[in-house]
């Protein structure tokens, strides 16, 4: 069976040569990314310093530390990630795979992050991947969820369940690239709410999201669920806008 669907594969090389996603450009070898070396030295990978609580990247060198912001204010969550910077190579892809139709880019975007990601998700060792849920009518809309596409990849890559209609979006909500920071978390209060109590309830929950912003969704996340009986949130993106 191996040998037939590696001759499939071959077979399929050869008749439609795999290109890299980022330029297009026939990559020898397929791999699982489908990026060539040379777009994937270039990717804009977040490496240390940055936030020990929201992952923001500090420029510089040193070592991780809390953010002035999580000082202030500390999110519910106890730590959140992000594999790249929303910029580059990165932004061109996550832009292709929400508004451009190609959800195919859910692999490279959810290898990507895994790969990057899994010494931290080891070490958050939670129970379930839960996506951060879109309301039903932008879910009409874009005719599927991100995060739900990008959990898919995490949850087969990590091997922990992924549930996808745990949380919910009750509320309709402005965009939050439409608000400044403090209304921004004021559009979301009571935002989400879980569905299934008991299977949240002791729970380590890691959500999943594609990029983060100010981070304000996945407070009100991580809020609604520790509310509803999680034991701890943590939450992981592919990327973090500047
Ligand atoms: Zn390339
Ligand atoms: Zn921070």
């Amino acid at each position: 069976m191996q040998l037939f669907r590696n001759l499939g594969s071959a077979l399929l090389d050869l008749l439609l040569p795999p290109r890299c996603h980022i330029c297009r450009t026939v990559i020898d070898r397929s791999g699982a990314l489908h990026i060539c070396n040379d777009c994937y030295s270039r990717l804009p990978f977040i490496s240390s310093p940055v936030c020990s609580i929201c992952g923001v990247p500090f420029s510089g060198v040193g070592n991780d530390h809390p953010c002035g912001s999580c000082l202030t204010d500390p999110p519910h969550y106890s730590a959140a990630r992000a594999a790249l910077a929303y910029e580059g190579s990165c932004r061109d892809l996550i832009h292709a795979f929400k508004y451009s139709g190609r959800s195919h880019l859910r692999r490279p975007l959810g290898l990507l992050t895994a790969q990057q990601l899994a010494f931290y998700a080891a070490q958050c060792a939670p129970d379930i991947l839960l996506p951060v849920p879109l309301h039903k009518k932008r879910l009409r809309m874009r005719g599927f969820n991100q995060a739900v596409l990008l959990g898919e990849v995490l949850s087969s890559a990590w091997h922990i369940p992924l549930l996808r209609q745990a949380l919910i979006r009750t509320r309709w909500t402005t965009p939050q690239v439409e608000l400044d920071r403090n209304n921004r978390l004021h559009n979301l209060k009571g935002a989400f709410s879980v569905t299934n109590p008991a299977a949240i309830a002791g729970k380590r929950v890691l959500l999943v999201d594609d990029v983060v912003t100010t981070g304000s969704t996945l407070r009100e996340c991580a809020g609604t669920l520790l509310k509803a009986g999680a034991a701890d949130v943590f939450a992981v993106s592919v990327a973090h806008a500047p």
